[in-house]
């Protein structure tokens, strides 16, 4: 497509900003890339993109226009001509020039540089840093290693590699979303608290609109007194302890460790199902924690003192957790193969952290299954 894209870019050129432009393509491929790809390859940063800088500068040059711009696939016989010799203009353009002097320079406005963080996934994100061979060392991103290694040693005399804990966050019980708030919280890549002290103007949104302190992601999981992350560790612990086990509010380093956390019968037997409901429940609230703050301190920011209700509070987290479940029964479906999850994991798992056990078992009934949700009004403190 690259020589249609440089006929394209060519036309868009040649033609005044203030002028109509009419683009014929070969078929519908430039058109639905300009509409639908292109969004998702700039929130992207153009990353491993098959000629980005034709593409940027096209889009470029498209938004500067003032006048109407259409694209048609091309249908007629004298349409496809017309692209055959806007091709050869094109190419010779690019053999007189450089690719870059086609159009002149991106303009700023109409630019989108860099990737925007919520498209930055973990191996975008890989191949952003390795692509970038400035990238600074993260400090932030050391210290939570450090942090999170010191806990699991102080506290279950473990060892982690830092590698371990790389592993930990990419854990396949952990939905693909939660991978991404995980790994961008190690590299305190959130836009929260101190990122604002660095940008003028926006200083005081460093600081928790609710309790008015500096805000951190350890004040938004652990400490903020605003109606959730409170909430939301009591219904945790509740179905935690449903399980007959031990709960222990999960500091910052316990949550981005807890792939890396084992859960163990009295016989120091590794308790597989209590494992893997641990890294289910800890990631699934932690991540609500984090959209309940997102919606309250973005979604409502005109709004002084707006917080979610106890009862919007209490459905959210049992509708996440519903749905966490029913994904874990769906995915134990043979359709799945080798890849299907074993239905003796997954009864493991939630035993005794589901209204019905027998629901576990049967085959039929997996949307019958529900989590045990604490009655309203029971409240525990979050020790
Ligand atoms: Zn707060």
């Amino acid at each position: 497509m690259s020589g249609e894209l440089a006929a394209a870019l060519y036309a868009a050129t040649q033609t005044p900003l203030d002028a109509p432009l009419q683009i014929i393509a070969a078929d519908a491929r430039l058109r639905d890339a300009l509409i639908t790809k292109v969004p998702l390859w700039e929130d992207r940063g153009w990353i491993g993109i098959a000629n980005a800088p034709l593409w940027q500068q096209l889009v470029n040059r498209l938004r500067q226009r003032i006048a109407v711009t259409t694209i048609k696939p091309a249908h007629e016989e004298h349409e496809k001509a017309l692209i055959k010799k806007a091709k050869e203009r094109a190419q010779q353009a690019l053999l007189l020039n450089n690719v870059t002097t086609l159009a002149e320079q991106p303009s700023g406005p109409f630019t989108v540089s860099g990737v925007k963080l919520a498209a930055l996934t973990q191996s975008l994100a890989y191949k952003g840093i390795r692509a970038k061979k400035d990238a600074p060392i993260r400090r932030g991103r050391d210290r939570n290693l450090r942090d999170i290694q010191e806990h699991f040693k102080t506290t279950y005399n473990t060892r982690l590699s830092e590698q371990d804990i790389w592993k930990g966050v990419r854990h396949v019980d952990i939905r693909n979303q939660i991978k991404d708030f995980l790994w961008k919280t190690l590299h305190n890549a959130h836009r929260c608290g101190s990122f604002w002290l660095n940008i003028p103007g926006y200083e005081e949104r460093a600081r928790c609109s609710w309790c008015g302190q500096t805000e951190s992601i350890e004040h938004i999981l652990t400490e903020c007194t605003a109606p959730g992350q409170m909430t939301i560790w009591n219904m945790t612990r509740s179905l935690w302890e449903n399980k007959g086990l031990r709960w222990q509010s999960p500091s910052t380093s316990e949550i981005l460790g807890l792939g890396c956390r084992k859960w163990s019968y009295n016989d120091k037997k590794q308790n597989h199902g209590a494992t893997r409901l641990w890294r289910i429940l800890i990631s699934e609230s932690a991540f609500l924690i984090w959209k309940l703050r997102c919606e309250r301190v973005i979604g409502h920011e005109e709004e002084e003192r707006w917080a979610h209700s106890s009862n919007e509070l209490r459905s959210r987290w049992a509708s996440t957790m519903n749905q966490r479940l029913h994904l874990d029964a769906a995915t134990t479906h043979p359709r799945f193969g080798r890849k299907a999850l074993r239905r003796d994991i997954y009864a493991d798992t939630w035993h005794d952290a589901v209204v019905d056990n027998r629901a576990l078992y049967t085959h039929r009934s997996r949307e019958g299954v529900l989590v045990g949700i604490p009655s309203a009004g029971y409240e525990l403190d979050p020790g």
